[in-house]
């Protein structure tokens, strides 16, 4: 299929209106509502390291999006639209292929109101996809990460670990060729897990809802310790962290302690939210809101010159682990 009728047959759904501006020029054009700013985020996935080349065009499609309405909400920003760079092997220029793939672009985008507005198609070896997202904020009211007092606690907004676990169970070794460990692997997961590796839900109506209530928040992509540990250096804070009090699947439940903390605390890809607000805050936020959760974690306490976080567990400090996050290039 030539570059231009897989534009026009897969990504050219959503029209703009009046004086903006989708697909089909040089540029989309876009006006900015009154008294806001712009936010404006970036995320590539490729193909064998962000997820393995069995998996199914409509989650590839569906994640890649989620994953960046997960950092708009991170800011508390409301997601308007997406440009899509695709770069896609020979192979994959497939109607059925692109059909699935521009469906779970699109089935990510539909809940939000948010709108495929331009982009860049390529050939290349390796599947790799960016997308860059934007939304708006009112001016100077983003949710940052340098925002977190003495004295906050830190909250998540559901299960973190799940989808590490998915993976895991997916894959003999982390930094293998890219491929399952069997061509039907995913398909055996339970459906949960399933879900929770491949078709995480961006936080978006509770990251602008956290607006006024949170200090400082960030949505958890590479682990729970290295992503509240940006808040932390960023804020210049420490942390104690209530192990027991963070919520999990059953699954990681009936594991070993430790063994469940490496995929709790290291483990990537959960796409919950993580916030540091006042504890009068979540109280009120809780009474306000009660469609969202909001699980209390920690707190955040003055900085030490020894370590950043620390950990308990039934109350009393706990020892002997130490998490790290995902690194690209570790
Ligand atoms: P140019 O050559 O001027 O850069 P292109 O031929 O790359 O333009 O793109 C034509 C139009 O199609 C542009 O509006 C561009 O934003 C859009 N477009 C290209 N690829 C995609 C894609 N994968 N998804 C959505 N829109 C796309
Ligand atoms: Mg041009």
């Amino acid at each position: 299929m030539s570059e231009f009728s897989l534009i026009r047959d897969y990504f050219s759904r959503h029209a703009l209106e009046g004086d903006e501006m989708g697909v089909g020029d040089d540029c989309a054009i876009i006006t900015p509502p009154d008294h806001k700013q712009l936010v404006i985020c970036t995320d590539t996935l490729v193909a064998g390291r962000h997820f393995v080349h069995e998996t199914d065009a409509h989650a590839i499609g569906y994640k890649v999006v989620a994953v960046n309405l997960s950092d708009l909400s991170a800011m508390g920003a409301a997601p308007c639209g997406i440009l899509l760079a695709l770069s896609l092997p020979k192979h994959l220029n497939d109607k059925n292929w692109l059909k699935k793939f521009s469906q779970g672009i699109y089935d990510c985008c539909a809940p939000y109101g948010v709108k495929l507005v331009g982009g860049d198609t390529t050939q290349s070896d390796t599947l790799t996809i960016n997308i860059t997202a934007y939304g708006f904020i009112k001016k100077s009211s983003a949710i940052r990460r340098d925002g977190a007092k003495v004295g906050d606690v830190i909250c998540v907004s559901g299960e973190i670990g799940t989808a590490s676990f998915a993976l895991h169970q997916i894959l003999d070794d982390l930094y293998g060729d890219g491929h399952a460990n069997s061509p039907t692997a995913l398909d055996e997961l339970p459906d949960d897990l399933r879900t929770a590796l491949q078709y995480p839900t961006p936080q978006v109506e509770l990251g602008q809802a956290l607006l006024g209530y949170a200090h400082a928040m960030i949505d958890l992509s590479d682990g729970l310790v290295q992503d509240l540990g940006h808040i932390l250096t960023s804020s210049n804070v420490a942390a104690l962290l209530y192990l027991d009090d963070i919520p999990t699947h059953s699954v990681l439940q009936r594991l070993d302690f430790r063994q469940a903390m490496d995929f709790v605390l290291s483990g990537g890809d959960d796409y919950q939210l993580c916030c540091c607000l006042p504890q009068k805050s979540l109280t009120e936020f809780r009474r306000t809101h009660p469609e969202f959760a909001l699980h209390k974690i920690g707190e955040v306490v003055a900085p030490t010159q020894t370590q950043r976080l620390r950990y308990y567990r039934n109350n009393r400090p706990f020892f002997g682990i130490n998490p790290k996050g995902f690194d690209h290039f570790d």
